[in-house]
C-alpha cells in the first residue's frame, strides 16, 4: 500500500475541513408535525412527477419509510442499482450519496436522476481521485482493476470490474480462479478481508470510510465482556481487529438479516447506525447496541454515522423535485466507459443467483470477456 491516506482535514475554499463542511449541511431536527407534513408533500411530489426513490438504508428513517410508503426501495447499493435502472419510472431520486446517483445515471441515461444534496459524497470517493488513480493502473498494466462502488464514475470508467459489499468475495473468487492479479480500490479495510479470504494477490489503494475505520477493536472486547450473549455484526469497511470480533461479516443486507434471522437476543452493530431504523422495523424485539467508535476522551469524524448521508432530508427531496436541481449529468464518453464495468457485475450477479457457472475465459482489461 503505497498511496497516501486522503486528509479528511483538508480545508475548503471557505476554510473548513470536508467533513466539517458536510455537518454543516445536515439539516436540524423537526417536529414530529413538520416531518409529517413534508413527508405529505414529498409523496405527492413523487406521483406527480412520476418519480420513484431509490435509498439506502444509511439515510434519514424519514426517507427510508418514504420510499417503501410510494413503492420505491430501501437497500444497498447493489439492489439500488438493480432496482433504479429496471424500474420503469423516467425519474429516479437517488437518496444515498453521489457515486450512487452516478450509478444510476451510468445504467439508465435515459432517465432523470436527482438527488436531494449533489453535495453527498464519500470519503472513499473523495480519497480515490481519477488521476491518481489512473496512473497506479497504468504502473501495473498486468492487474484486472476491480473498484468498490464507491468510487466516481472517471474511476469507474478505468476499472475492469465494479463491485458491491454484496459481491466482492465471489466476484474476486471468480478472478482468482482465472490466475488473475487484483488492482484493488479504494477501501483498505475491504481489500484486505477480501484478500484474507480468497488469498487472492491483490494491490491496494490506501482508502478508508471515515464511518467505518473508527470502529475500535479494544472498546468492542470490552463492550462484550458486557454483553456476553450479544451476536456481533460487522461490516467489511471495519478495521481487522473489529472484524477478527465479528460472528457475521456482511454488506448492510447481510447484517438486517443476521439481525432478522438470528437466534440472539442482543446484537452489537459495527455499521452506519442509519441501518438502525430498518433492523427496528424489521426485528422488533430485539436489543441493537451500537458498536464503539473513538472511544473516552476521543474524538470522531463520524460517531457512526456518515455525515454525507446525514446531509440527505425530505425538503432536499422536496426542492429537487420542484425546482429540478439536484440533477446528476455525466459525460457521455465516461458514462459508457464507466457502465461495462457495473454491468459486468451486475451480470455476474445475476448468474450467480440464477446459478449458471461462470465462464473461466480470459477477461482482457478495458475491453471486456475475450
Ligand atoms: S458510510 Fe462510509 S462508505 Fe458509506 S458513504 Fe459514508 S463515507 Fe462513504
Amino acid at each position: 500500500m503505497d498511496q497516501l491516506l486522503f486528509d479528511y482535514t483538508r480545508q475548503d475554499a471557505q476554510g473548513q475541513s470536508c467533513t466539517a463542511h458536510a455537518w454543516a449541511k445536515v439539516p436540524a431536527p423537526l417536529s414530529t408535525a413538520q416531518r409529517a407534513a413534508l413527508k405529505t408533500e414529498a409523496a405527492a411530489l413523487l406521483k406527480a412527477h412520476n418519480a420513484v426513490l431509490v435509498a439506502h438504508f444509511y439515510v434519514d428513517g424519514d426517507l427510508q419509510d418514504l420510499a417503501l410508503e410510494t413503492g420505491g426501495i430501501v437497500s444497498d447499493s447493489l439492489e439500488m442499482a438493480r432496482f433504479g435502472r429496471d424500474h420503469a419510472a423516467q425519474t429516479l431520486v437517488v437518496a444515498g450519496v453521489r457515486f450512487m446517483g452516478e450509478t444510476a445515471k451510468i445504467l439508465s441515461p435515459e432517465k432523470r436522476v436527482l438527488m436531494p444534496d449533489l453535495d453527498a459524497t464519500c470519503s472513499l470517493d473523495l480519497g480515490c481521485p481519477a488521476d491518481d488513480f489512473t496512473a497506479f493502473c497504468d504502473a501495473h498494466p498486468d492487474r484486472t482493476v476491480v473498484v468498490y462502488a464507491n468510487t466516481s464514475a472517471a474511476v469507474k470508467a478505468r476499472a475492469d470490474w465494479m463491485v458491491t459489499s454484496s459481491c466482492a468475495l465471489e466476484i474476486v473468487s471468480h478472478l482468482k480462479a482465472q490466475g488473475k492479479k487484483i488492482l484493488w480500490a479504494p477501501d483498505r479495510h475491504l481489500g484486505r478481508y477480501i484478500q484474507e479470504k480468497t488469498g487472492a494477490d491483490m494491490l491496494m489503494w490506501n482508502g478508508a470510510c471515515i464511518v467505518h475505520d473508527e470502529f475500535k477493536g479494544l472498546e468492542l472486547e470490552l463492550l462484550r465482556e458486557q454483553h456476553p450473549g450479544a451476536m456481533i455484526l460487522v461490516h467489511p469497511e471495519s478495521p481487522q481487529s473489529v472484524v477478527a470480533q465479528a460472528d457475521v461479516v456482511g454488506s448492510t443486507s447481510a447484517l438486517i438479516k443476521a439481525v432478522v434471522e438470528g437466534t440472539a437476543q442482543e446484537y452489537v452493530v459495527a455499521t452506519d447506525n442509519g441501518i438502525l431504523h430498518r433492523m427496528r422495523q424489521l426485528a422488533p424485539n430485539k436489543t441493537l447496541i451500537e458498536a464503539p467508535t473513538a472511544g473516552n476522551s476521543a474524538t470522531c469524524k463520524s460517531c457512526a454515522h456518515c455525515p454525507w448521508m446525514a446531509m440527505n432530508s425530505l425538503q432536499g427531496l422536496i426542492d429537487c423535485l420542484k425546482l429540478g436541481q439536484g440533477q446528476i449529468e455525466l459525460d457521455e464518453p465516461v458514462r459508457i466507459e464507466a457502465k461495462a464495468c457495473i454491468t459486468r457485475m451486475l451480470d455476474f450477479t445475476a448468474a450467480l443467483k440464477a446459478g449458471v457457472p461462470q465462464p473461466q475465459a480470459g477477461l482482457v482489461p478495458h475491453i471486456g470477456a475475450a
